[in-house]
């Protein structure tokens, strides 16, 4: 708590705190993907398309429905920031908050991405993850987090006082930008809270706050998706590189990541339940 505000404390305040706690979504009720289906589709998959994402720049990729992609560590450590959109419709678009409501603080193998509303459906599915091993580390932390929003320049304006104009918002933006044909007035509103794709993050123990430390990422380390949707994607080399120290700045040392796209056997994946919309209409 930021300050002292005197509170009284109530008699049974101990009994209060010591009731348990309920998961908000329970395990169970949230259908599971058939992963086991999707890994043995990739068994002799095609890489037909691959993309480099500069140190401190963005990259927009595109992924068809039914397809793989991978993001990739290559040269060292680095950090990436993942917005994706239905590639027909920006406005169905990665909805973090829900994906962390749903999974969790941090998500791996099984764990899907999931759209904004009124769309709300999984746009991606995790299908594999080197640094799967990882876990949770001993200060809370664990990998590829959808509790962080992305480094802007508006935030370190507020903070630093200066302007930095390679933050993964501005990355994110002027790949979209460039992927869509529009100016960075007209994509920056279709940017938001990303993936952050193997940065390892958590909460202080302490006092809850939003921490980061080196992430544990090697060149060869990659995290895999299967697209469920058409999909867009941009993916920023957060200039933080891995995040380790600082962000929104020259200072930290940055490195290229890769993102691969992968056709798969289709013929095993004839059945997929590719997901339609949200069903739930409103009453108006
Ligand atoms: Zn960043």
């Amino acid at each position: 708590m930021p300050f002292n505000t005197d509170t009284i404390v109530p008699a049974d305040a101990a009994e209060r705190r010591a009731i348990k706690p309920v998961v908000v979504y329970p395990n169970g009720t949230l259908p599971m993907p058939d992963v086991e289906k999707l890994r043995n589709a990739r068994a002799d998959m095609q890489k037909i398309d691959e993309i480099i994402v500069p140190p401190r720049e963005g990259g927009s990729f595109t992924v068809p429905k039914g397809h793989f992609f991978r993001i990739v560590s290559v040269e060292g450590p680095q950090v990436g920031d993942l917005n994706l959109w239905n590639a027909a419709d920006l406005s169905e678009r990665f909805f973090s908050g829900k994906t962390r409501a749903l999974h969790a603080t941090h998500v791996s193998v099984g764990d899907r991405l999931w759209s904004s509303l009124p769309h709300l459906r999984p746009m991606a599915t995790i299908t594999d993850d080197t640094l799967a091993w990882y876990g949770w580390d001993e200060d809370g932390g664990g990998i590829h987090d959808v509790i962080g929003t992305r480094c802007d320049p508006y935030t370190n304006k507020l903070l630093s006082g200066g302007d930095y104009h390679h933050c993964c918002h501005s990355n994110l933006t002027r790949a979209l930008g460039g992927a869509k044909g529009m100016s960075f007035g007209e994509a920056e509103p279709h940017v938001h809270d990303v993936l952050n794709v193997f940065m390892c993050t958590g909460f202080t123990r302490d006092t809850h706050q939003y921490f980061m430390k080196a992430s544990p990422v090697r060149p060869g380390d990659y995290i895999e998706f299967f697209a469920e949707i058409d999909l867009l994607g941009a993916l920023s080399a957060c200039p933080g590189g891995d995040c380790s120290a600082t962000h929104s700045s020259d200072t930290a040392n940055c490195y290229p990541l890769k993102v691969e796209i992968f056709r798969p056997n289709v013929a095993l994946l004839e059945d997929w339940p590719f997901p339609e919309r949200n069903a739930y209409r409103n009453a108006e």
